[in-house]
């Protein structure tokens, strides 16, 4: 029997360290006070405290680092922009501005920051199993082909150079990895693989030691100019920064990018399976890293692990009425057989156990764009909303703050995803009716497409796209 929820398989094999609940509140007043431990927070503190050495900065996690999505993810640190380059760049124009050229500065800005986190890593000496291997993304029906070209016509437009998303024929997938049915691809060259629990925990080690302090088990209740309340008492400070990710709803305050509805938790769900031998491996040639994903409405996404088993994620029951949250990450038996049944599709001859199953929630702005804010006047900063494209983001939106904080000069503060206005969802039952419908329609979609083996998007995805709010 396999290890349901416990966080994660990566969060339970390298969370030895105690929790850090005992730390006394801070009694004088801080110059900065981050909400959450995720990678947002993180590298927010991380950046702030490269930039100002003197600062005071504390942590406030509710749970513990990395409890979020930050220790839970696929491990895909990849160059897919935390949003929809055609919001972004229709958002661009509606302020006057080139749309296409203010994406393709996002774009390689999300670029850029994949090697300046390894950079730091390096620099810190955090080994999180990091590997470049690129993304392998590949179809097994003409309708998925045709929209992995119109994906990569419009990455070329957006900011990729043609040698950073490759196309591969159907033999060239299968020399990088050999899944079952794949007729071709692409491959996205700058992605890297890694363990996101040992990147957290690394950052948390780099940050105590630079003289962070981060306080667990306390919950930030409510923020306000210069005052954050937490479930300890409050704690008086110069700069505040929202990084709650699919948390981000259950904070009180107004500020830009915060309240009630600006984004919902969508679950994602991942098995881990039992370690593979060097012959299991040797068949599948899945040797140098690389990420692997498949180009079905309802995807996955893979990697191999550095101590060689394969984790694969994707949808399973996608939303909690009222915006519940995954708790300590259960999943359902339903959604477990669905991913097993999918990883025995791909590879029809592996046999293999799951050994752990768990899942976390995204955040999702109506408009499946991320947005980073920060009010001046209140020193108040919040990121989220980047769905299943953090970790990158979570880089880049620290940086970004840190910047932003610091008057906002820099390039990074005018990047187009700076206060990108989403939209609200809707109130319930709309909001639950709507993305379960969305679900449905895309898994049927995928059945369809694959039953008559469409060379087109079939109307039924389409449709579910348009109730999404993205483009498909
Ligand atoms: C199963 C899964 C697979 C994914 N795979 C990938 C992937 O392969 N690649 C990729 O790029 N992205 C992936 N993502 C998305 C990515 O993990 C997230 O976008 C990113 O980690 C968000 O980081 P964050 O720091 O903003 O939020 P989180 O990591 O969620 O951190 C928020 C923190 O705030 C804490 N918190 C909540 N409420 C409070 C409060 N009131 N007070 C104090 N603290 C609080 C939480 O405990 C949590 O630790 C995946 C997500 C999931 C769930």
């Amino acid at each position: 029997m396999y290890k349901n929820g416990r966080v994660s398989h990566w969060i339970e094999q390298v969370n030895t360290m105690p929790m850090l609940n005992q730390i006394k509140l801070p009694d004088t007043k801080q110059d900065l006070v981050i909400a959450g431990a995720g990678l947002t927070g993180l590298w927010t503190a991380y950046y702030a405290k490269k930039k100002y050495p003197n600062w005071k900065i504390t942590i406030v996690e509710s749970q513990h680092v990395g409890y979020g999505a930050s220790g839970r993810n696929g491990g895909w640190m990849s160059t897919l922009l935390p949003g929809n380059g055609a919001v972004y760049a229709k958002a661009a124009r509606n302020a006057g501005k080139d749309g296409q050229a203010e994406v393709s500065r996002l774009q390689r800005a999300v670029i850029d920051s994949i090697y300046e986190a390894l950079d730091v890593m390096k620099m810190e000496n955090i080994d999180a199993d990091q590997q470049q291997g690129g993304q392998l993304l590949y179809a097994t029906i003409p309708a998925g082909l045709q929209r992995i070209a119109r994906a990569r016509k419009s990455a070329l437009k957006l900011g990729y150079r043609e040698d950073e998303i490759k196309n591969l024929s159907k033999k060239e997938i299968n020399q990088q990895v050999d899944v079952h049915g794949s007729i071709g691809g692409i491959k996205y060259a700058h992605t890297v693989s890694l363990d996101p629990a040992k990147l957290c925990f690394g950052l948390r080690d780099s940050l105590l030691d630079m003289g962070v302090s981060i306080i667990e088990q306390t919950s930030v209740e409510e923020i306000d100019k210069g005052l954050v309340k937490t479930s300890r008492g409050p704690i008086i400070t110069d700069h505040i920064v929202s990084a709650l990710g699919s948390y981000t709803p259950s904070l009180q305050a107004s500020f830009s990018g915060l309240g009630d509805r600006a984004l919902v938790p969508i679950n994602s769900s991942m098995i881990v399976t039992n370690k593979l031998s060097d012959d299991v491996w040797g068949s599948l040639r899945w040797d140098n890293g690389q990420c692997l994903m498949d180009a079905s409405h309802a995807f996955i996404y893979a990697q191999r692990t550095s101590d060689n088993r394969i984790a694969i994620g994707g949808r399973g029951t996608p939303y909690k009425f009222a915006s519940g949250f995954s708790g300590d990450g259960r999943v359902d038996s339903q959604t477990v057989k669905g991913l097993s049944d999918k990883l025995q599709s791909m590879f029809p001859r592996l046999e293999f156990e799951v050994e752990h199953t768990w899942r976390g929630t995204i955040g999702v702005t109506r408009d499946w764009c991320a947005g980073v804010f920060y009010d001046e006047t209140n020193k108040v900063g919040v990121a989220r909303g980047y769905a299943g494209h953090g970790i990158t983001s979570t880089h880049l939106a620290g940086k970004t703050l840190v910047e932003r904080m610091s008057g906002g000069e820099g390039e990074l503060s005018k990047l187009i995803w700076n206060d990108h206005q989403s939209g609200r969802w809707e109130p319930e039952p709309l909001r639950w009716i709507g993305i379960h419908s969305m679900y449905r329609l895309l898994g049927f979609a995928d059945t369809y497409e694959e039953k008559r083996e469409l060379r087109e998007t079939s109307l039924i995805a389409r449709f579910a796209g348009k109730i999404a709010g993205v483009a498909t």
